[in-house]
């Protein structure tokens, strides 16, 4: 390529996204927690007595990350691609494969993962100790390093729904690079 067609394939890129190469995206989600389901948190299914309640299988985390990075790109959210009808494809679904759509969707807007950060509030159970296994699961699905996604947790010192147990909470923050 030569050097004006360089120039103009980066006015391209830096006018589609607003003068700068880096796009932003915010998400947030909510489950319900209830007897009798198993508890899917980053990927991965952690020993609890009570689980998540959702379409899928409600897990909070990837859903925020999903709608991060939908946010990023400005593809809407997580509902609109993948809707929670009864009895459709996504109903209990893997959130992994929710996740890995959503990482197709954004390239396909010629966007890439930057990193993420993230955040679950929730009283019980103890998220830090799983911590490192959903950073390797999360960065496996999106083909990306460990190291690109940071997992944090807190509770809110028992205020509020988290606080009572009555559900999950995760929040995400998503860089993408326009590729
Ligand atoms: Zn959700």
């Amino acid at each position: 390529m030569d050097k004006q067609s360089q120039q103009n394939v980066a006015s391209e890129t830096t006018r589609s996204t607003g003068g700068c190469p880096f796009r932003v995206g915010m998400g947030y989600d909510v489950h319900r927690l209830v007897e009798g389901r198993e508890l899917w948190l980053g990927g991965i299914r952690i020993e609890h007595s009570m689980g998540l309640l959702g379409h899928s299988d409600a897990d909070v985390l990837l859903h925020a990350i999903c709608d991060a990075m939908l946010g990023a790109a400005n593809m809407r959210d997580i509902g609109y691609h993948f809707p929670p009808k009864a009895g459709n494809e996504f109903e209990n679904i893997d959130s992994k494969i929710l996740l890995r759509r959503t990482n197709e969707l954004i390239q396909q807007k010629g966007y890439r993962l930057g990193n993420i950060d993230a955040t679950i509030c929730a009283e019980r159970p103890k998220i830090n100790p799983h911590v490192p296994e959903m950073q390797a699961c999360i960065a496996d699905v999106l083909g990306t390093d460990p190291d690109n996604v940071s997992i944090k947790a807190t509770t809110t010192e028992r205020l509020g729904f988290t606080g009572r147990e009555e559900g999950i909470s995760a929040y995400a923050v998503v860089l993408l690079n326009h590729t």
